[in-house]
């Protein structure tokens, strides 16, 4: 290891390895840090993503593929169902494997990874990030560096020890539980949504198929929904009434920060990634695609930053960020606080009359024209989606 790196990233979760990937592939030193043994795991994710996310990044590959999607199923309270048809949408990852090939992607591009690493302080001088604390086998250690990016995931500290304002409200802070049960059997290119007060207020319940009967069924409420009755008592009613014999594999709760980004992911020294700047699309909680994106922007910058030896330059991220997704997420999340409001009944109307179209032309942008019937309020920030 060297006495001093030029970019130190801390935390080995999609976002973090996109960061280092693309810090080290600009010929800089790079250090990602992990707090745990193994890169990738513990898993807390329902590990669904489109193709299109991944394939930005790296090529599919069978080894971190459980499930090839094709179709959504949307379900309403009365029990009635909405199937939406995409050929090729995207994928059920293994993220155990998926995050580990992401992290070889930054090894191979130079980047030196220490995994059981545990970051616990920054180390600032004349306001200025310039490296971290860490524990490693016990011993504390310090390491410099010109520019820390915090990658920490959903419970990061990096940001506030920087003096950046990572608050989030309690209400956008999603509770999700989650298990992976075997004996489950669906179709194993469906994704199925399940919406209303029964299933998730505020929120939606999920289960994605994981190929071999093996499916991961969790959901996501509001912290607010979350403080009178926890998401996991949500989700072992749901167990009880549908899957009561399932053996659990795995069982496993997590937030989800599910808002707009943090208003400043930089400042001297320091850049947020992922999880840890609030870069999970607010609609549909996915944060894997929009972390490896957020990532590659945040590390793309920095290695010029060195470069050119001008470290301001890593405050062009903000911007950057804001116009590739940034801006997009604002409107997503007005349209989760549109959708996410509707009552039993108007899920109920809105899958009735998505059925009355022919099934061919049952397409999303019809879902979502029923949706507009039901909440023309909507149309203004739908219409910004597709245009943007
Ligand atoms: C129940 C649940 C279901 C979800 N389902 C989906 C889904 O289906 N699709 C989707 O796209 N997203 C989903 N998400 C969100 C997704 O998991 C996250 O958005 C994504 O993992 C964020 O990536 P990240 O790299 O920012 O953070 P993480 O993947 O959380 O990685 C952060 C890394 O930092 C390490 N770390 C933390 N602190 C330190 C420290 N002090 N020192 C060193 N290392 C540290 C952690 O160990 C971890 O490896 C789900 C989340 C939950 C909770």
């Amino acid at each position: 290891m060297k006495i001093e790196y030029d970019i130190i990233v801390v935390g080995a979760g999609p976002a973090g390895s996109m960061a280092a990937r693309f810090a080290a592939e600009k010929g800089v030193s790079v250090l990602m840090l992990e707090k745990d043994r193994d890169v990738g795991y513990p898993v807390r994710c329902g590990e669904a993503i489109s193709k299109a996310g991944v394939e930005e990044f790296i090529s599919s590959d069978e080894k971190w593929i459980t499930a090839h999607i094709n179709k959504f199923s949307l379900n309403s309270p009365d029990g009635s169902e909405a199937v939406v048809e995409f050929n090729d949408a995207g994928y059920v990852l293994e993220r155990r494997i998926f995050d580990y090939e992401l992290a070889k992607t930054a090894a191979n591009a130079g980047a030196e990874i220490l995994t059981r690493a545990y970051v616990n302080g920054l180390l600032i001088e004349n306001d200025k990030v310039c490296g971290v604390k860490y524990e490693y086998r016990g011993e504390q250690k310090e390491l410099k560096a010109k520019i820390v990016i915090g990658a920490d995931g959903v419970e990061s500290r990096i940001g506030r020890w920087a003096g950046l304002k990572t608050h989030i409200h309690f209400k956008d802070m999603e509770c999700c539980a989650q298990v992976t049960a075997s004996n489950i059997k669906i179709d194993s290119d469906t994704l199925y949504f399940y919406f209303g007060q029964q299933y998730a207020p505020g929120g939606y319940f999920w289960v994605f198929p994981k190929g071999k009967n093996i499916a991961n069924i969790g959901l996501g409420v509001s912290g607010m929904v979350g403080k009178k009755r926890s998401a996991l008592s949500y989700l072992n009613n749901f167990m009880d009434n549908n899957y009561p014999a399932a053996p659990v594999l795995t069982s496993i709760a997590g937030g989800v920060p599910s808002t707009v980004t943090l208003k400043k992911i930089s400042s001297p020294g320091i850049m947020l990634v992922g999880d840890a700047a609030r870069q999970v699309n607010p609609l549909s909680g996915g944060g894997i695609a929009s972390g490896m994106i957020g990532g590659s922007i945040a590390g793309r910058i920095a290695g010029e930053a060195v470069k050119m030896n001008k470290l301001d330059h890593i405050l062009t991220y903000d911007k950057a960020w804001h116009e590739r997704l940034g801006k997009r997420h604002e409107t997503f999340e007005r349209i989760k606080n549109g959708i996410y409001n509707f009552s039993d009944e108007k899920f109920n109307k809105i899958s009735h009359s998505f059925n009355k179209i022919p099934k061919d032309k049952r397409t999303l942008g019809r879902l979502f024209t029923t949706a507009l019937i039901n909440q023309p309020s909507l149309l203004v920030d739908i219409a910004k989606v597709f245009v943007i």
